[in-house]
């Protein structure tokens, strides 16, 4: 956004307007990443561009506008529990799904927000996914790959790609397909009912999450949420969880007539971040 040339003459007026659709661009806008200072931000860093190098990264687009408000209440709640600021970088990708790499970058695949029926049933998934981060469910996944596949990343050494690099493909790999642990899934969803009811939004988003998924047809399930016997055991977890603590959780409904109608606009403009666009 260059705006250098001299503007001396420019009426105040002209300047708000000015201000005005620059704050508006920006609100509809990727994040940009952090400068990495640690191991973590090294990881989601690398992550990062090789999502920005296929392509998936949108940089702007309506749906952020969508998206905004709900990061921002969930940020606002979580960052305390987290040193990384949390950044929610809307991908494209085929299946709806939802993904968070250390340094504290969320990934949310752009179809997720037309496949969410409520407010709740996305701030549910956010909640989820930052709750990953906050428990580093991801380096942990990460450091058990290194002991699994240390041959096979060595080997690629020798190729040429950096081994940092090798780590963020299994990383992405591994997000695509429930490489989380049930139990880790559990303490996610556990985590981040505490985080939404904090926030204020209804934390029973998620279980009606589950329901819908159960009644979906195979193809259509997002893969984030599609590990069927396993939905079972995470929706009882969390109805004990909002049991045993009523005064958290008494106040919020369960019947999903209570929620919050979502929807976006279809066939919302996107426009795509390319690697010579990342300002490197
Ligand atoms: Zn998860």
């Amino acid at each position: 956004m260059n705006t250098s040339k001299s503007r001396s003459t420019t009426s105040a007026l002209q300047i708000v307007s000015l201000l005005v659709i620059l704050f508006t661009t920006c609100l509809a806008q990727a994040p940009r990443p952090e400068p990495v200072t640690d191991q973590e931000t090294e990881l989601g860093q690398q992550v990062y561009e090789t999502l920005l190098a296929k392509g998936e990264i949108i940089d702007s687009s309506p749906l952020y506008q969508s998206l905004k408000p709900v990061a921002d209440a969930i940020t606002r709640v979580a960052q305390s529990r987290y040193p990384h600021p949390f950044k929610f970088i809307l991908v494209h990708e085929t299946q709806p799904n939802a993904f968070a790499t250390p340094g504290g970058n969320v990934y949310v695949v752009d179809s997720l927000l037309h496949f969410v029926k409520n407010t709740e049933q996305l701030a549910g998934t956010l909640c989820h996914e930052v709750s990953h981060t906050i428990h580093r469910d991801g380096v942990a996944l990460m450091e058990k790959e290194k002991r699994i596949e240390r041959h096979e990343i060595e080997a690629a050494i020798l190729l040429g790609p950096t081994r940092s690099h090798l780590i963020a493909i299994a990383l992405i790999a591994k997000l695509h397909s429930l490489g989380y642990s049930r139990e880790a899934e559990s303490k996610a969803d556990v985590t981040g009912s505490d985080i939404c009811a904090a926030a204020g939004y209804n934390p029973w988003g998620l279980v009606w999450l589950f329901e819908d998924f159960q009644n979906a047809q195979v193809g259509q399930i997002p893969q984030l949420l599609s590990d069927h016997p396993a939905n079972g055991t995470r929706i009882q977890t969390l109805k004990q969880h909002f049991q045993y603590n009523p005064s958290t959780f008494s106040r919020f409904s369960a019947d999903p007539k209570s929620a919050t109608p979502f929807s976006v606009p279809k066939d919302a403009p996107e426009v795509f971040l390319h690697p010579s666009s990342n300002g490197k």
